[in-house]
């Protein structure tokens, strides 16, 4: 059974460092699917700027012909309060019983990855795969890098061959963007063209997001 994946985040908005990892990660490890999930309250972090229906139809827009990409609300139904990712798995578990599913996140995310809610109990819901990042090191020391040395994964095999339990670190085509800077473009005045796709960068434009409200309107 090929795995599904499972690619979490704020996507404050979608870009396309976000996009073409994925479809990398998706040629790479043969997935079924991959599932975007945006977070309706990010655990670790500011609240986004722009609402979860609004992230979700910049989604939407984003993997529009693209069938093997999903969009998933299930964190946006959720009650209110954090969105954990341990939840969200529990629900995929429940859905998928004994397929492989494999988290997907950058090593940014990595990172900071024993400050997540029921990190370690995460490991034995999905694999983990993890995208290399400009200005991301894999740690040298403390409970992420214990977690890569005891589970990491050297073959896509590993993960087709268990549901969960595995880290593996995957190389994809390094796109130094990021949902911050595409913000600060905006509220600078400045174009997002071609870090994001075309339908998603007209959306934003006529929706005037992450534009401070006191900037005048160029548009016409
Ligand atoms: P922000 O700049 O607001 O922190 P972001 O661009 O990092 O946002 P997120 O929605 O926070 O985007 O990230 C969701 C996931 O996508 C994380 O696991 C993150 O590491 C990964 N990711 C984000 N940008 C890239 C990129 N350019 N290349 C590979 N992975 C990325």
């Amino acid at each position: 059974m090929k795995p599904i994946g499972i690619f979490g985040g704020t996507f404050d908005p979608v870009h396309q460092g976000h996009l073409r990892s994925a479809l990398e990660m998706h040629e790479a490890l043969g997935f079924e699917r991959i599932h975007f999930v945006p977070c309706a309250q990010p655990a670790h972090r500011a609240a986004p700027r722009v609402s979860g229906e609004q992230r979700l139809v910049l989604l939407e827009l984003a993997v529009a012909g693209q069938p093997a990409f999903v969009c998933d609300d299930r964190e946006l139904r959720r009650a209110s309060g954090p969105s954990y990712m341990y939840d969200t798995l529990l629900s995929f578990r429940g859905q998928y019983r004994d397929r492989p599913l494999c988290l997907l996140l950058g090593l940014d995310a990595f990172v900071g990855f024993s400050r997540w809610h029921r990190w370690a109990e995460i490991c034995d819901l999905a694999h983990l795969v993890i995208a290399r990042r400009p200005g991301a090191d894999l740690p040298e020391r403390g409970d992420e890098y214990a977690l890569y040395k005891t589970r990491g994964a050297e073959t896509v095999s590993a993960l087709h061959q268990h549901a969960a339990g595995s880290v593996l670190i995957t190389t994809v085509t390094q796109l130094e963007i990021s949902a911050t800077d595409i913000r600060a473009r905006l509220a600078a005045g400045r174009s997002i063209r071609y870090l994001v796709p075309d339908a998603v960068a007209d959306y934003i434009e006529t929706q005037r997001f992450y534009v401070p409200r006191w900037a005048p309107d160029l548009s016409d």
